[in-house]
């Protein structure tokens, strides 16, 4: 095998999308399963549709491109850029949006491509994220039906992002409600009605969500197996479906305080030691290019991550039981912000554990 690399566990994530799927079925709501974590990893992509997933969704048009020989429903999740209204007709089937001039470049593009674009108009609950405020849907949802390139496929809320905003009965059921709202006024069917992301689980597992709502947006939930209101996990699932694993390239006594004059370090950061005397140092080979070390944790409990500079990460393995060698595979837990810089740095090779 090649180093550093992310493993993914084929059998724990396929056990995560079903489970989700599960889950989410016997509540009436549907999964559109989110990949720019993984940078939409065909692999990846193929378990998850094994799994039964038949909705895509990614933040990234370039990624919605790699998944274009998938046969299922894909969305864009970021709110659509006026520059990219052409690439985004092509290769999404739904885009979530929130500017009506955008909507209606997007029309225009659909139009000129021959082609129905879906629009799925956000709503702002309070997260101040995207999405148009409450107050604005109905008369924004008004304008988006006279465009004739769009269908107005539904809406939706972002929750747990910026503003780190739980999903409740209170704020979901507003969606609901102007959902409602919407299909009276303009006298149409709105087919998604999405609640949020991997924060909303705990609405399903507390069997408590609006009876409107059919879609979340799962992302984390499936990749990490918890639900991120709470963090709490999700029953039945795995929480380590990732690994990293790096191969140490130096292992050496060493001081623990850098011996000369101090000045800053690669990073323009004045770096602080604490005198702790000898230690048995191992260099691997990874470094912030692939991913930051405050977002890895080691399976060797006595190993410390000292820091890391462009490709080298520094570890204290002086309390491990272990006798490491050179050469040696030290691995680590991922977070999901280390799982989305590795999985987006190319050096960084992509395996799938069968
Ligand atoms: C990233 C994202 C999601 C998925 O979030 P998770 O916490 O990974 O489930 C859903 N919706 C939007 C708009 C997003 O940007």
């Amino acid at each position: 095998m090649k180093y550093p690399a992310l493993v993914t566990d084929k059998e724990k994530l396929e056990t995560n999308a079903r489970c989700l799927k599960d889950l989410c079925d016997a509540s009436g709501v549907e999964i559109c399963a989110v990949t720019k974590c993984v940078c939409a990893n065909p692999e990846i992509v193929d378990i998850l549709y094994s799994a039964g997933i038949r909705k895509f969704a990614d933040a990234r048009v370039q990624n919605l491109k790699k998944m274009a020989y998938v046969d299922a429903e894909k969305w864009l999740l970021r709110i659509s850029m006026p520059s990219e209204v052409e690439e985004i007709v092509r290769y999404a089937d739904i885009s979530l949006n929130s500017e009506l001039s955008t909507i209606s470049l997007l029309s225009d593009a659909a139009l000129r491509l021959g082609k129905k674009h879906g629009v799925l108009l956000m709503i702002d609950l309070g997260d101040l994220r995207e999405g148009v405020l409450c107050e604005n849907a109905v008369n924004t949802a008004e304008e988006i039906i006279k465009l004739k390139g769009v269908e107005l496929a539904g809406i939706g809320t972002n929750l747990n992002c910026f503003g780190g905003i739980i999903p409740t009965v209170e704020n979901l059921t507003r969606l609901s409600n102007i959902a409602a709202e919407i299909e009276k006024k303009c006298g149409i069917t709105l087919r998604i009605v999405s609640g949020g992301n991997s924060g909303s689980i705990h609405m399903i597992t507390g069997k408590i969500m609006p009876e409107k709502i059919n879609n979340l947006r799962l992302g984390e939930a499936i990749l990490f197996g918890w639900e991120t209101s709470y963090q709490q996990n999700i029953e039945g699932a795995k929480r380590d479906v990732f690994t990293l694993e790096a191969q140490i390239i130096e292992l050496k006594e060493k001081p623990s305080v850098p011996i000369g004059e101090f000045g800053l370090n690669a990073f323009g950061e004045k770096p602080i030691f604490v005198e702790r005397g000898q230690m048995l140092r191992a260099i691997v080979a990874c470094g912030r290019q692939d991913v930051s070390y405050e977002q890895l944790k080691p399976f060797d409990e006595k190993i410390e991550i000292l820091g890391s500079s462009s490709d080298h990460m520094i570890l204290d393995v002086t309390h491990s039981a272990t006798k490491y060698r050179v050469g040696d595979i030290v691995k680590f837990r991922p977070s999901y912000g280390a799982l989305l810089s590795l999985s987006t740095s190319e050096y960084v090779y992509k395996e799938i554990m069968r």
